[in-house]
């Protein structure tokens, strides 16, 4: 049962995670949760490093989709400096938004990582849908009512993964 929520990588910051290390897993896309994965209610333009990040998987041929499980039309607010195409009410933990997104690029399974901040969405949704999954830690530490709740039993699953894998650990990126 808890293996379910486990990740595939914990690493500290998406921006950590280069190109070459993706392909050297054979990933040919990263599909992302949007909400302390890649920006902060406090940050919505997204930081200079994420601009940075973003331009590199472009320049490498790597293509980022967003899966959120917000409304249309609050993704596309929220992604409109950003210009990244998105899938929105992807139903996480449910598998439906990032096999929707998957299939948008005609990719397999293996081909694929989900990446996001949550174990019990973005990380059970990666798992139900059968890709591989990187957990990062959340940008800020002050989220909306819903997901307080989600973190506060997050705790509870994040204590029996450690105990069940210890050798889960947060890596500086994906090559650690
Ligand atoms: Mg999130």
């Amino acid at each position: 049962m808890i293996a379910r929520f486990k990740p595939t990588w914990m690493v500290d910051t998406v921006y950590n995670i280069s190109p070459k290390q993706l392909q050297a897993h054979g990933i040919k896309a990263v599909l992302s949760d949007l909400d302390n994965t890649l920006i902060a209610w406090n940050n919505p333009n997204g930081t200079p490093e994420l601009r940075e990040w973003m331009a590199e998987l472009q320049a490498a041929g790597i293509p980022l989709i967003v899966v959120s499980n917000n409304s249309a039309k609050r993704v596309a607010k929220a992604v409109e400096h950003l210009n990244l195409p998105f899938v929105s009410r992807s139903l996480k933990p449910l598998s439906f938004g990032i096999t929707t997104a998957r299939r948008r690029l005609g990719l397999t399974k293996d081909e694929v990582v989900m990446v996001g901040d949550q174990l019990m969405t973005d990380m059970l949704a990666a798992n139900t849908a059968g890709v591989r999954s990187i957990l990062v830690k959340p940008l800020i530490n002050s989220d909306k009512w819903d997901t307080q709740i989600n973190r506060f039993f997050e705790k509870f699953v994040m204590k029996d993964l450690e105990k069940k894998y210890p050798e889960m650990t947060w890596q500086e990126d994906l090559n650690d």
